[in-house]
């Protein structure tokens, strides 16, 4: 199916203002909203078409990509996945348009809050943040981690009853005359919030949701590849919501405990072996940390500094599970500070020696060297 232009799905002009925008679109989703479109597959297309169509032109990014490219332009447009938008991408994006006068709010059911998910307009309880702490090997290996951290769970003794406003339901309908005729409405019930129902009895330690503290311990598994800043969430970990509603999620922030040595480059591990400068100029056999013990290097005769040498799968794995990263040792050749007198009478000998020398006419050197940097 070919996608109809933008502009053309919202009846605006090239040259819309951002308020034009705003007022054509609401103009669509009240008239192709769902509730007032029960079942109505062609309206939620056309629910979703204009979404998309505001999505792209409300953004000026966006827009100027599309008014060059058309539906075309690097990256495409469309809510990111394949399927377009779905109706929750909808909701909870574009609330603001619905929200912000007193018909539309009322006509989407309040708006904000819990938002107004389809699939269940329970509260869940809140998710918890907690940081981890991790070294660059077990970043690299995945590691199981214990860690405790203090959530609020459902109090033991807590009595509920059947919510009388909404009858269990969680919901409340209601008809309403606009000057589009008829609409039900349905939004969550203001009394016991969604669930259906609300406590008639609770120990004297539990809050007003039934909710009381509790020390939680729980080991996370962290996979390899993870890096410093990354959030994984685990789900059902966090704090109960009230009422029996679904908890929220436990998110592990991850940092990173920096290496006395080795540094972190994406997938890389990079490393800077120092050498003596006889040890560069006569070759030698060296040990480098890495983040599994260490390994042995055989320095040939003639390293230069900026040489990089590689360890291979050494690095970290990608998260994706497609191949793994380096480690990469830089060469630096020490050069000396202090010197005695008998070193300085060594090195003034050496001084006039052709092997000494860079010789610029060695093409070949110079041309080996350009290679290493
Ligand atoms: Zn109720």
């Amino acid at each position: 199916m070919s996608k109809r232009d933008y502009y053309d799905v919202l009846g605006v002009s090239k040259g819309a203002s951002p308020e034009e925008l705003k007022k054509a679109y609401r103009k669509l989703a009240i008239k192709y909203h769902p509730d007032k479109n029960p079942d109505d597959k062609e309206a939620e297309e056309k629910f979703k078409e204009a979404a998309e169509a505001y999505d792209v032109l409300n953004n000026p990014e966006k827009r100027q990509q599309y008014d060059q490219f058309g539906h075309n332009a690097p990256g495409g447009f469309g809510g990111g996945g394949a399927g377009g938008f779905s109706m929750e991408d909808i909701f909870s994006q574009f609330g603001d348009v619905f929200g912000d006068n007193d018909f539309f709010g009322s006509f989407f059911g309040g708006g904000g809050g819990g938002g107004r998910g389809r699939a269940s307009n329970q509260r869940s309880g809140n998710s918890i943040r907690i940081r981890l702490k991790l070294s660059l090997s077990e970043m690299k290996n995945g590691v199981e981690k214990k860690v405790k951290y203090r959530r609020m769970v459902e109090a033991e003794g807590v009595k509920y009853s059947e919510c009388k406003m909404c009858k269990g339901s969680g919901t409340i309908r209601r008809v309403q005359n606009t000057f589009l005729g008829q609409m039900a409405t349905s939004a969550a019930c203001n009394v016991c919030g969604g669930m259906g129902r609300n406590i008639s009895s609770k120990p004297r330690e539990a809050n007003d949701q039934g909710l009381v503290a509790q020390d939680f311990e729980t080991t996370v598994k962290i996979p390899g590849g993870v890096a410093d800043g990354m959030q994984l969430s685990i789900n059902g970990l966090g704090s109960y919501g009230p009422a029996g509603g679904q908890p929220g999620d436990l998110i592990v922030l991850v940092e990173e405990i920096e290496h006395e040595d080795l540094h972190r480059d994406e997938s890389n591990v990079i490393y800077q072996l120092w050498l003596s400068f006889p040890e560069a100029a006569l070759g030698s056999d060296v040990e480098v940390p890495t983040l599994d013990g260490k390994a042995k290097l055989k320095i040939v005769a003639g390293t230069q500094p900026g040489k990089v040498l590689r360890l291979k799968g050494k690095g970290f794995p990608n998260l994706n599970g497609y191949g793994q990263g380096d480690q990469l040792i830089h060469i630096q050749v020490y050069v000396p500070t202090k010197l005695s007198s008998d070193e300085k009478e060594t090195l003034l000998g050496l001084q006039e020696s052709k092997n000494f020398t860079p010789d610029s006419k060695d093409k070949t050197f110079f041309d080996k060297m350009k290679d290493l940097f």
